[in-house]
Parts: C-alpha cells; structure tokens; sequence
C-alpha cells in the first residue's frame, strides 16, 4: 500500500532551513547567483544541494494530522487514515475556530526518517 503523499503537509520550509542554520537571506542569496549562472535555482534545488530533505523541508517531520480540545471532549483526525477527505483548513473552518487549543500530529518523515537530511548525505 502506497500512501498518497499529498495528504501529508510540510511544515514551512523556512522552519527546517533554520534547523539547519540555513537563514533565508543565504536561500536568496544562493538562488540568485545559481539563477544569473544559468543553474537550477529552485528552492528544491536548494535543498538538494545542500543535502537537505525537501519532502519534510528538513524538519525531519510532517504534519499528519491535528488534534484539538473543546469544551466537551479532546478530538483529533488522522489525515492519513484512508478516506478521509480533510485538509487542515476545512477542519479549520469547522471544528479549530471554536476549540480552546489544538495542536498538529506530526509523523517522522518516511524519506529521511525524521533526520531531515537525506539518506545519502547522512553520516
Ligand atoms: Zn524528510
């Protein structure tokens, strides 16, 4: 069974760039020279070179799901599980206005095994 990947969400790419000491001036810097050097300048390409994983933005996570707390009960939905047809924001909208806290469910990303460096890279 193969997992559809676009129902897991990265967490924002400048999170893991930090992790890894990476400031986004430095993105910016590198894909400007990489793009007037006529290079692949992407922010994937960035990732690459650096030998960063892009599927989790290098945090080494993903978020899979969310959880929250309202008054009544603690809640949570998976959005790995098969046939649930949610995406964090129509959750947002239903349930997450009206809860006291909430918080993501995070799963260790399946390329880079929550290192956030890719596999060939690691030491
Ligand atoms: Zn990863």
């Amino acid at each position: 069974m193969t997992e559809p990947k676009n129902t897991m969400i990265r967490p924002h790419a400048s999170t893991g760039l930090m992790k890894h000491g990476y400031g986004i001036g430095q993105v910016k810097q590198w894909r400007t020279e990489q793009s007037r050097a006529g290079k692949p300048s992407s922010l994937e390409d960035f990732f690459r070179a650096h030998g960063l994983c892009f599927n989790c933005h290098a945090v080494g996570q993903k978020i899979s799901g969310v959880k929250w707390q309202d008054p009544a009960a603690v809640s949570s939905i998976e959005l790995l599980a098969p046939g649930v047809p949610e995406s964090i924001a129509s959750i947002h909208q239903r349930e997450l206005k009206d809860a006291v806290r909430w918080d993501y469910i995070y799963t260790n990303c399946e390329v880079c095994g929550g290192t956030g460096v890719l596999p060939s890279q690691a030491r």
